[in-house]
């Protein structure tokens, strides 16, 4: 492990072996499934969900992820090929992971992203069978990916045909000006249509996996819109979530009287379309989902004024193998470079139980507990070290 961030490799080693063996039940990636036990952290919660950023690229300029002028990329040489990002989910699918998300940067940039899919497929299903902690009968973890949608017309076939089985579009406005403006490209239609070719394609055909849009909702921004677009996905048969805007690196021209609450979204919603009654069943969701008295259902994700940090179970990979335990974490673990050198399978097991059972992390309500909210961290210590942007860690 290169020494960016984190516990040094050989610090944790020796330690990982033993850790790795009292939390995922006797763990050996020869021995034969137990009994399902699942790898917790200080906070006794599990590892579930992966986002796995594939490209730190984007096609946008969001105002509330990439407002500066310019970017420092990931050098080229550093990105994991799809071998190795395959290598690397299936570490995290065989200490627990059931949830996989791809995203970035804007995902689909990364130049064929459903042979990925496809690899990612094949390797988790075959995973999942060796798998102690999946259980008897357990199929591979589930395969999503959140896009902004402008090159998803082209791929959308190819990534379900691919094995892809969730879909999220970002979309925050039904205004082809607006649009612009918010993301400084002329993109709309695109967006449109790759959520039509998604349609097409069969995201969202099943009720359990519904085409997902993501909007965050900035006042003065298009706070004006949170109806329509309720409208707008009623119409598609897609599940809209709202999304409070978040003071995460990147955001840097973040401010707090720009985030629309979770209370007054669901005032918003309710003065137009009834009161929203909350469903049960949350589990470790980060939106929390409300049906209204038409039957539509719709979700908020209120990281900001309503943190879920204490059923969060998800680790963070960006596309150079750099793991975060929190979207607010300032620190990583390389888990790229050990790969590169040839550990054994093993030895990147226990180093990944051993970060993941030290993980105490609740960066989001930290962040809620201070008196003076400004952004995260400023322009000019964002250029000093890349991962701590939004982009590079797949929101
Ligand atoms: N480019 C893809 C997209 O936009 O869907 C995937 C990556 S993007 C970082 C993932 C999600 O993070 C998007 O839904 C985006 O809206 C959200 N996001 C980015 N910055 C945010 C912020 N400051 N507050 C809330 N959500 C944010
Ligand atoms: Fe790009 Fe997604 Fe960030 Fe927008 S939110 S700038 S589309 S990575």
């Amino acid at each position: 492990m290169t020494r960016t961030e984190g516990p040094s490799l050989a610090c944790v080693i020796g330690r990982a072996r033993r850790l790795a063996c009292a939390a995922v039940g006797g763990y050996s990636h020869t021995s034969p499934p137990r009994r399902r036990r699942m790898l917790l952290d200080q906070l006794a919660r599990p590892l579930r969900s992966l986002r796995l950023s594939v490209t730190d690229r984007c096609n946008l300029r969001c105002a509330y992820c990439m407002p500066e002028p310019d970017y420092v990329w990931l050098p080229r040489a550093e990105l994991c090929d799809f071998a190795e990002l395959a290598e690397l989910a299936a570490l995290f699918a065989g200490l627990g992971v059931d949830r996989i998300r791809l995203t970035g940067g804007e995902p689909l940039l990364r130049r064929d992203v459903p042979a990925l899919v496809a690899l990612l497929a094949a390797r988790l299903g075959a995973e999942r069978h060796a798998a102690p902690l999946a259980g008897p009968g357990a199929g591979r973890p589930e395969l999503a990916l959140t896009t902004n949608g402008i090159l998803l017309a082209d791929q959308a076939r190819a990534l379900r045909a691919a094995g892809l089985d969730r879909l999220t579009v970002s979309l925050d406005t039904l205004r082809p000006e607006r649009f612009a403006a918010l993301t400084r490209r002329d993109a709309h239609r695109e967006v449109l249509g790759g959520i039509e070719a998604a349609r097409a394609a069969g995201f969202g055909a099943r009720g359990d996996e519904p085409l997902k849009l993501d909007m965050v909702v900035m006042r003065g921004v298009n706070d004006d819109e949170v109806v329509p677009m309720l409208d707008f996905a009623r119409e598609l048969g897609a599940e809209l979530r709202f999304i409070e805007y978040m003071d995460v690196g990147g955001a840097t021209r973040w401010r707090a009287d720009a985030v629309v609450s979770r209370a007054e979204l669901l005032v918003a919603v309710g003065r137009r379309l009834g009161v929203p009654e909350p469903l049960a069943g949350r589990g470790s969701a980060p939106a929390e989902r409300f049906r209204l008295p038409t039957g539509q259902v719709f979700g908020i994700v209120a990281s900001t004024t309503s943190p879920f940090c204490l059923a969060c179970d998800r680790a963070r990979l960006t596309a150079d193998g750099m793991l975060f335990l929190c979207l607010y974490a300032s620190q990583g673990v390389d888990l790229k470079t050990p790969l590169r050198r040839g550990a054994p399978r093993a030895e990147l097991a226990a180093l990944l139980a051993t970060v993941w059972g030290a993980r105490a992390a609740r960066g989001a309500e930290e962040r809620l507990a201070e008196s003076e909210r400004a952004p995260l961290v400023p322009a000019s210590q964002l250029r000093k070290n890349p991962h701590l942007e939004m982009h590079k860690r797949g929101g």
